[in-house]
């Protein structure tokens, strides 16, 4: 059968087997970030919609693991930002009803946790990750390149609200790209930030080659390990070799 809704299962470095889950039109995001490896934002909103029925995509997700092993997490990505498929919340509560052993993630850029519906329907996850790659509105916007209601300290609010309320286990991915949001003043804000917020992980990454960008000089690199090695929390380099 053909898969509409369902990637194949993968290795992940932190998390073991996923299963990615899709559940919006490529591609539907607040945000356009320059190294999304989606491509461009062609659906750029912050409007919540019922792209598809929760029932075709648990139909998908009975078949598929009624021939296959089971994952350790089925990823709830979407084909853009996760928070705008409005049945996010009940889609992972029948997941889960179904298939308690399985583990749910999902990644976010957290510009929509201001809302506490979107906030609501993230407590399904077993883990929430979202990604924070600058605390700067200038540099915010450089690399994230986000819808024009997006605001950084919304942003930063929502995300402390959901710290707040959530009791599972939060991952924060800051990705950095030279020139676009590796000012001092940005590395140091988020260094910040993040001590204050205490996640369970932290994950700094830098862009993929295939970006086209210069890599961050070793001056770069030795600042961010500088200033992040000391963190509370578990801090987790990718690409940074
Ligand atoms: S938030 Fe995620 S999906 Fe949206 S543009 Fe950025 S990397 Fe791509």
């Amino acid at each position: 059968m053909k898969k509409q809704y369902l990637g194949e299962i993968i290795n992940h470095p932190l998390l073991g087997k996923i299963l990615p889950v899709d559940f919006s039109p490529l591609k539907t995001c607040s945000f356009n970030c320059y190294y999304c490896s989606l491509g461009k934002t062609t659906n750029m909103t912050m409007q919540r919609e019922d792209f598809y029925p929760v029932q075709d995509i648990i139909q998908e997700i009975d078949s598929y693991l009624t021939q296959n092993d089971y994952p350790d997490y089925l990823f709830l990505t979407g084909s853009g930002e996760p928070a705008l498929y409005s049945k996010f919340g009940e889609l992972a509560r029948k997941i889960k009803e179904r298939y308690p052993s399985i583990k749910l993630t999902a990644y976010s850029n957290a510009s929509l946790l201001y809302d506490p519906e979107v906030r609501r329907d993230f407590y399904e996850c077993d883990i929430m990750q979202f990604n924070l790659n600058s605390i700067i509105a200038e540099e915010f916007s450089r690399i994230n390149q986000h819808h024009s209601q997006v605001k950084i300290g919304d942003v930063l609010d929502g995300l402390r609200k959901f710290k707040g309320e959530y009791t599972k286990p939060i991952w924060i991915h800051s990705i950095f790209g030279n020139k676009f949001n590796i000012s001092e003043v940005n590395i140091k804000g988020l260094r910040k930030f993040i001590a204050d917020f205490k996640p369970e992980k932290y994950i700094i990454r830098t862009f993929e080659k295939e970006n086209d960008v210069e890599p961050l000089s070793d001056d770069t690199i030795k600042f961010i390990k500088s200033q992040m090695d000391s963190l509370n929390c578990e801090c987790v380099y990718m690409g940074f070799d």
